[in-house]
């Protein structure tokens, strides 16, 4: 069995449409296939209408904070209309589009002819985020392409143009998906400087409820994943795999990570049962 659990589409900032998506993970020869955009689940029912051969795990990537620093959180498998987590991900995503539009005022102000409207335009029905702007940026000329946004003199973190936002605490972030019936699993805990969580942070995230680490992901080493799956066995953690593709964004790779059978089963059975 094959299954990728962390993958983007148009719904955030990937570049094809979640039916594209499906039809791509057929091709890839996936058994089971996640949607798990930034903070939205509206990608979801154009990708369950075309998810023909390939099973589709609904699921969603959570924008957090730990200790100052940004985290990311899978989700899978809860009720998005649960009332509470619904309200966060309103709130999350109304802050996204004040925190773009503050950006694109700090990029005028450095001399950046990037609008507002021309995010928006980019983005269109998507939940906003920087690939977006890095995207008008390229298109204005002020860089030769989006990938350059990503530096300390524009929107990287702590970039000159950029703005922090709202984020979730990861304990409640794991609270509000287990009330919603799902469960969590930490992103790409070592994929780099920005999201680098700690033993110590994972340690006290297990104990609060989190079910699974995500060891097998592109952006991080063989010595990261051997520590990972250490640490994962100790604290009685799923270790899950994903390819984190956003189409052209990211260079197809879709089934390039995966999780075994053995991992995914263990995470079903982590879904809370009904009370
Ligand atoms: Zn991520
Ligand atoms: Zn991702």
């Amino acid at each position: 069995m094959r299954a990728d659990l962390h993958v983007h589409s148009t719904a955030s900032d990937g570049t094809d449409p979640p039916a594209e998506v499906m039809r791509r993970a057929a091709r890839a020869g996936l058994d089971v296939v996640a949607l798990t955009d930034h903070d939205t689940v509206a990608g979801h029912a154009e990708a369950r209408a075309a998810a023909g051969p390939v099973a589709l795990l609904p699921g969603m990537e959570l924008s957090c904070r730990l200790d100052g620093r940004s985290l990311h959180m899978l989700a899978y498998l809860f009720d998005a209309d649960q009332p509470e987590l619904a309200a966060e991900l309103a709130r999350i995503r109304d802050d996204r589009v004040l925190r773009a539009r503050a950006m694109v005022d700090k990029l005028a102000g450095l001399g950046v002819d990037v609008s507002w409207g021309q995010v928006a335009a980019i983005a269109g029905q998507a939940v906003v985020g920087r690939p977006h702007i890095a995207r008008a940026m390229a298109d204005s000329g002020a860089i030769a392409s989006p990938r350059e946004a990503f530096t300390r003199d524009w929107i990287a973190d702590g970039g000159r143009a950029y703005v922090g936002r709202y984020a979730l605490d990861p304990v409640r972030a794991i609270d509000l998906v287990r009330a919603a019936g799902g469960v969590t699993v930490l992103a790409h805990p070592r994929a780099g400087r920005d999201t680098w969580v700690t033993n110590e942070q994972i340690t006290r995230l297990a104990a609060v409820g989190l079910a699974g680490l995500e060891v097998f992901h592109p952006d991080q080493s063989e010595a990261e994943r051997a520590r990972l799956i250490a640490l994962a066995h100790d604290l009685a953690l799923v270790p899950t795999g994903g390819s984190d593709d956003h189409g052209s964004l990211t260079g197809y790779r879709l089934g390039g990570e995966t999780t075994s059978a053995e991992a995914y089963q263990d995470l079903l059975s982590r879904v809370p049962r009904p009370a």
